[in-house]
């Protein structure tokens, strides 16, 4: 059952497309004996400035910036490997077993962080960079997060992103969105 998978995120605070996209994409990980438990979703500017601070004192992973992650809009998931049939997770972290979360994640059109060195994080395309985020930094400061989804609702909705985005957009449009 993917939504167990997910229990440590609040989904409602992730844009909902995504995480439609997201149960299919982890569920057909499972059917290939492959777990993966939801360890991240969103993320406030505040708490995103922590990890930034601890990764740049060297404690931690690496970090973007406060607004320049795709999780400070909802977009993005991080996810461990479940190695273990026991009860509760028994994380891997070695980088194979993110292998299949790539090959499934780029089957249903969304980017995987194995692209750019950060194997256990999936996220919505189009927004990766900076430069590709800084908008929707720009629009949360002025409006709000729900603004940015409405932005990405719209987006959606054009034939230039349907055109380069058709596995996601046949995904989404036969998940009804
Ligand atoms: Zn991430």
């Amino acid at each position: 059952m993917p939504r167990a998978n997910f229990s440590r995120i609040d989904l409602d605070l992730v844009y909902l497309p995504f995480v439609a996209v997201s149960l299919e994409v982890i569920a057909r990980c499972e059917a290939r004996g492959v777990r993966y438990v939801a360890t991240y979703g969103f993320r406030t500017l505040d708490e995103q400035s922590e990890l930034r601070r601890l990764f740049l004192a060297g404690k931690g992973g690496k970090a973007s910036a406060a607004g320049l992650s795709a999780h400070n809009y909802g977009l993005a998931f991080d996810f461990v490997c479940d190695a273990g049939s026991k009860p509760g997770v028994q994380p891997d972290w070695r980088l194979p077993a993110y292998r299949v979360l790539g090959e499934e994640t780029a089957k249903a059109g969304l980017v995987w962080g194995g692209r750019f060195g950060d194997a256990p994080h999936v996220q919505w395309p189009g927004y990766v960079s900076a430069l590709q985020l800084t908008p929707l930094r720009t629009l949360t400061e002025r409006s709000s997060v729900a603004a940015v989804w409405a932005q990405l609702d719209n987006e959606r909705g054009s034939p230039t992103w349907r055109a380069a985005n058709p596995r996601l957009a046949a995904d989404l449009a036969r998940l009804g969105f």
